[in-house]
């Protein structure tokens, strides 16, 4: 275990790359080792993983923990499913790459996102048809204040689209240590959402959980600002529900609006699309600014500090208010 580090810099642990000092850092890698940090703690606490769904705005006055628990393991197999049991430190994207060699389906559409396993279940990890809700088993984590452990089974989470239970009421409450996922030996093959199909058509090969993770990875790596060469969080804000009712009334006006039906009277609208139409795709406020090609992400262009992208975020959500009457609701943590 590294112990309790002082004025630590988070700039290499956070992917917007902000230049910011936590009062206490230490990395734990076992639950005993988190059982003696939590006992020996008495500051506000802050859990990290890959820091690719956080903004710091300010340095943070606490402890900082972050989760290196290792490790994947099968503890259940039958003719159709295997669980297997992930500690939350192991690289989201690893994992993936371990279930697709092994020919399991489940989450190959989630290939190359960012960050760490135990952070999945707290937004519902999503992208080209997937998300992680529909493979997770269960959430094991640690109680702060009790720091005792606690098992929530997949009904339990109370996922949405990304929302669970630990974006909301018990936000900052539990350290998720580990992650039991229940994967498929027969390949579940979506490939009906953005260029899965035609990227595999271009790369001649047929559709199976490692070949689709090789498309998605293929139409990400074209699409996304790496972080490490452009600092940024992904998506900064999520793409907003609306009502059938008001989804015409806007389609009137803008025919080309994007939206995606989910029931009967709720349509979502693409985010990327009323920012990148409200002309500020490219725009840019010193070094914090709206992504060239992708209008959903905010990035970093160096210097930028959290405040500066909070406010391009707060200037970006008035203007889609005026614009649209929508409000846009932030997908990333601001800290
Ligand atoms: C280029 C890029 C592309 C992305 N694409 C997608 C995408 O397609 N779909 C998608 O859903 N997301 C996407 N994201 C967002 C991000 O990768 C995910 O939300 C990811 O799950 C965050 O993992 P992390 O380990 O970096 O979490 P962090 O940013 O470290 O933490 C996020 C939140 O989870 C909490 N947390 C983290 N670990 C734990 C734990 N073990 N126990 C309790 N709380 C914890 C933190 O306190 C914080 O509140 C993208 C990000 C980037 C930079």
């Amino acid at each position: 275990m590294n112990y309790l580090k002082k004025n630590f810099s988070l700039k290499n642990y956070n992917s917007f790359k902000l230049d910011v000092t936590t009062s206490n850092f230490a990395k734990f890698s076992s639950l005993e080792q988190l059982n003696y940090l939590l006992k020996k703690n008495n500051k506000k606490l802050l859990i990290l993983g890959g820091g690719s769904n956080l903004l710091f705005t300010k340095n943070f006055e606490g402890t900082i923990l972050y989760n290196n628990i290792c490790g994947i393991s099968i503890i259940k197999e039958n003719k159709q499913h295997i669980t297997v049991k992930v500690g939350a430190g192991e690289l989201w994207d690893n994992f993936v790459s371990w279930s697709v060699n092994n020919n399991y389906s489940g989450i190959e559409n989630l290939a190359l996102i960012p960050g760490n396993v135990g952070a999945c279940p707290i937004q519902n990890i999503g992208a080209y048809g997937m998300e992680v809700k529909d493979t997770i088993e269960k959430v094991i984590a640690v109680e702060i204040k009790s720091n005792k452990i606690k098992e929530f089974k997949n009904v339990d989470c109370k996922f949405k689209y990304r929302e669970s239970i630990f974006k909301k009421k018990l936000k900052n409450k539990y350290i998720i240590t580990h992650v039991l996922f229940k994967l498929s030996k027969s390949h579940l093959n979506i490939t009906s959402y953005g260029d899965v199909s035609n990227e595999l058509k271009k790369l001649k090969l047929d559709a199976n959980p490692k070949n689709i993770s090789l498309a998605v990875s293929n139409i990400r790596n074209k699409k996304l600002p790496n972080p490490k060469q452009l600092a940024n969080c992904g998506s900064f804000f999520k793409n907003p529900t609306i009502t059938r009712q008001k989804f015409e009334k806007l389609k009137k006006k803008f025919p080309e609006i994007i939206g995606y039906q989910i029931s009967e009277q709720k349509i979502k609208i693409a985010a990327g699309w009323l920012i990148d139409n409200a002309g500020m795709k490219g725009y840019r406020i010193g070094d914090a600014g709206v992504h060239k090609n992708q209008a959903l992400v905010l990035v970093n262009y160096g210097n930028a500090s959290g405040k500066d992208i909070l406010n391009l975020a707060k200037i970006i959500k008035k203007k889609i208010k005026e614009i649209y009457n929508i409000e846009l609701e932030n997908e990333v943590t601001i800290i």
